[in-house]
């Protein structure tokens, strides 16, 4: 059994920067955590104080049933990949695989069945007589990824592993890891600052900024209920927008009114908002959540506002628009097949049943 479990670690570098703050994470056995962050949030210092490659200043780092803290990175039975690959420039691919069980002098014939399984299973069979400098950037990295395969570590670490690829390259390598992941059944934390990579390929993600979780929950439950608005903005690609205003009520009626537009909050989010009623307030809402009133059937016009589309940006099968209401601008998600004029006055529908609302001061999100 291989979980690995962080109790109050905190890391702090000379100079009094804390890295990492009170870090708790429990990752299961043979699950795929992902830890994402902005740069500089300690995304990195947590996996090396898993690698034992960073000592924690407080906190205990248990992987299976071991307390790990004192225990030397070659004996916690981990792998690492890094994002600069890390190969022996002067070793072949084939020594570069086999020097880690070369070293653990392991019998010459296990050490070939191994590094022969592990090229096979990355498609590098044909690569093995090369030098790293003769590989392309997406190769380099399989053999980095295999070079960790053929340990048969308990625990797989991954620190921005896709950084140096080109997107098409990150994509495929993103699946072939997940593809991995599901063929070796082991436990897997890895470190992107990409969301994208984040929600593809996490069993849970966990958010970081400045040192701190912000929140651990699969994919879906992070993008549907996050749990402040950093987590709201950092998931989800265009990001969420965010609106402050203020809720007022009239004829028994809640409004979020931002100034020159105002919308019909629906009932069921009123008693929580009940303390924020005539105080300010930040309203979010996803660019997918916003509608061309033209190709909306019913559009209750306590939902619609007007907007002039600035630009429009066409991703193929949906368009981006960037709108201006007047005092705020906003980032649409419509349908492929929607292409309003640039400058063009259009009216917008927002389905208010799947809005945010968030507390000014503390950022924490209310409803
Ligand atoms: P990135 O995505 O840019 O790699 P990260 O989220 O992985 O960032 P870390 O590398 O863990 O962040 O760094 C967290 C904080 O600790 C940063 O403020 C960084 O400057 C600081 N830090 C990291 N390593 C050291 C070090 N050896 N000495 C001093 N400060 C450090």
């Amino acid at each position: 059994m291989a979980q690995v479990s962080l109790k109050n670690v905190s890391k702090v570098f000379s100079g009094n920067v804390w890295a990492i703050r009170d870090i708790n994470l429990g990752v299961e056995n043979k699950e795929f955590v992902v830890i994402v962050g902005p740069s500089g949030c300690g995304k990195s210092t947590t996996l090396r104080i898993v690698a034992g490659l960073e000592e924690a200043t407080q906190g205990d780092v248990y992987i299976g049933d071991q307390l790990v803290n004192d225990v030397p990175p070659k004996d916690r039975n981990i792998a690492m990949v890094f994002q600069n690959y890390a190969l022996y420039p002067h070793m072949t691919v084939y020594e570069n695989m086999s020097f880690g069980l070369r070293l653990r002098k392991y019998p010459r014939s296990e050490v070939d069945t191994r590094v022969k399984e592990a090229a096979a299973i990355l498609g590098i069979e044909k690569l093995l007589n090369r030098m790293p400098r003769e590989l392309s950037g997406g190769q380099r990295q399989r053999v980095a990824v295999g070079r960790a395969i053929v340990r048969k570590p308990i625990v797989f670490l991954f620190d921005e592993p896709l950084s140096n690829l080109d997107a098409k390259m990150r994509v495929q390598m993103r699946t072939e890891i997940h593809k991995l992941h599901i063929r070796l059944q082991t436990t897997m934390i890895y470190v992107t600052h990409d969301q994208t990579e984040a929600m593809t390929m996490g069993d849970r993600i966990v958010v970081m900024k400045d040192g701190i979780i912000q929140q651990i929950a699969d994919p879906m439950n992070l993008y549907d209920k996050p749990v402040n608005k950093f987590v709201a903005g950092f998931i989800g690609s265009p990001p969420m927008n965010f609106i402050k205003g203020a809720i007022i009520g009239k004829d028994g009626k809640f409004y979020f009114n931002e100034g020159v537009f105002h919308v019909r909050i629906i009932d069921a989010m009123i008693p929580k908002l009940d303390a924020y009623i005539n105080k300010e307030i930040i309203f979010g809402i996803r660019p997918e959540d916003i509608y061309d009133k033209l190709f909306v059937s019913s559009a209750p016009p306590e939902n619609t506002i007007r907007a002039t589309c600035e630009v429009v940006e066409p991703m193929g099968a949906e368009v981006y628009l960037h709108l201006n209401t007047g005092k705020n601008t906003m980032i649409a998600k419509v349908g492929g097949h929607d292409r309003p004029e640039v400058n063009q006055d259009m009216d917008l529908v927002f389905d208010m049943s799947k809005v945010h609302f968030f507390d000014k001061d503390t950022d924490n999100l209310i409803v």
